[in-house]
């Protein structure tokens, strides 16, 4: 059974229709609302969260690209319009987040599969909850599916002031681990000591990575959940300590490392893909979400926003502007 029609038979949407710079983003106003089918969930969106991905993907230069035209955005936060005829956990006029789309979320309007669609409780807002589905997904997976960190461990997050570095130090503090933190900014590490980092360090600085091994006299730290690694990676292995583990979050490129630097300390490089979550796996996170959202450990830091119209820019700064301060958004 379907709930409701939905208000409007046209929308505007964000459209790519050739890969290259922000330009290609355009507005349009004239995408028809798409219609949920068995599955699938019609959320009028409020907000969507910006991921780098979405540049790498429209550049042209990701390995996995979308046909076109395409609306990128798997992020939003807003209301049920309509439910598909099989969807029983969603009626009309919830509020929810997603951590996927399927039609996108640069938009009025979006589909979901209801396996990514998630209640947004009262306590946050609609732009909170577009700051939550491939961030903090995406850190969970790293922090305890990949590297498998314990309370008592020490983590150092390397690139802790934006979506995913935020996530991970609230998830990181409130299951009992010693946070590292690092930004490039003074806003920016303020916000990572905030959200739960013991201690911060700016990797713009020159001598920074001695300094981390100096604060954790020698002995190196047990999990990197890392940003930036074709930049980090070599000095991750050096920061780790007996039996550490990198974990690849985000990588812009190649990076020369000596493997010898694995052998002594048997530390480990494993890479994170949030799209290899399985439903299980997002079946868990979220429940930890939940038990965080109502503990209020899970408190989304939303940065710049920017109105749908204005994507382009946002595609321009979350690459090239001087520093994150929490997750980039796009308000409609
Ligand atoms: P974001 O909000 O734009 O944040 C980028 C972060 O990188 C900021 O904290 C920034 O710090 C930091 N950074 C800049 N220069 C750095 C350096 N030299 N060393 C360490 N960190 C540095 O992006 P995000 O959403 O958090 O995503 C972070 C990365 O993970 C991106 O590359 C993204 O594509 C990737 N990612 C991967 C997956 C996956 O499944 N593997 C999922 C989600 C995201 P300042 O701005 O303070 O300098």
């Amino acid at each position: 059974m379907t709930s409701g029609r939905s208000a409007a038979s046209f929308m505007r949407a964000v459209r790519v229709s050739e890969f290259g710079g922000p330009a290609v983003l355009k507005l349009q106003s004239d995408i028809p609302v798409p219609k949920p089918s068995e599955n699938q969930v019609l959320i009028r969106i409020h907000a969507c969260g910006v991921n780098p991905v979405e540049t790498y993907i429209r550049s042209g230069s990701y390995p996995r690209k979308p046909s076109l035209p395409w609306t990128p955005g798997n992020d939003v936060a807003g209301v049920v319009e309509q439910v598909g005829q099989c969807v029983t956990k969603f009626k009309k006029g919830d509020r929810v987040f997603t951590s996927g789309t399927i039609t996108g979320g640069y938009a009025e309007y979006t589909l979901a599969s209801d396996d990514t669609v998630y209640l947004l409780p009262d306590n946050l807002s609609y732009k909170e909850g577009s700051a939550i589905g491939t961030p903090y997904f995406t850190a969970y997976r790293a922090l305890l599916h990949k590297a498998r960190a314990k309370a008592a461990e020490t983590v150092m997050v390397h690139g802790a002031s934006g979506g995913v570095g935020i996530a991970t130090c609230q998830i990181a503090r409130a299951y009992g681990l010693k946070v590292l933190g690092t930004a490039g900014t003074q806003e920016g590490l303020s916000l990572v000591r905030e959200n739960g980092a013991h201690k911060t360090f700016n990797h713009r600085e020159t001598g920074y990575v001695d300094k981390i091994k100096d604060y954790t006299v020698g002995r190196g730290v047990n999990v990197i959940i890392e940003m930036l690694s074709n930049v980090n990676l070599s000095n991750d292995l050096q920061l780790l300590s007996n039996g550490g583990r990198v974990i690849i979050v985000g990588c812009r490129g190649p990076i020369e490392i000596n493997p010898r630097d694995t052998m002594a300390k048997e530390t480990s490089i494993i890479g994170v893909a949030l799209t290899n979550a399985t439903k299980e796996d997002r079946l868990e996170t979220a429940a930890a979400f939940y038990a965080g959202m109502e503990a209020g450990w899970l408190k989304p830091v939303v940065g710049s926003e920017y109105p749908l119209e204005e994507a382009a820019q946002a595609h321009t700064e979350i690459i090239e502007g001087p520093g994150a301060v929490g997750k980039m958004i796009l308000t409609m």
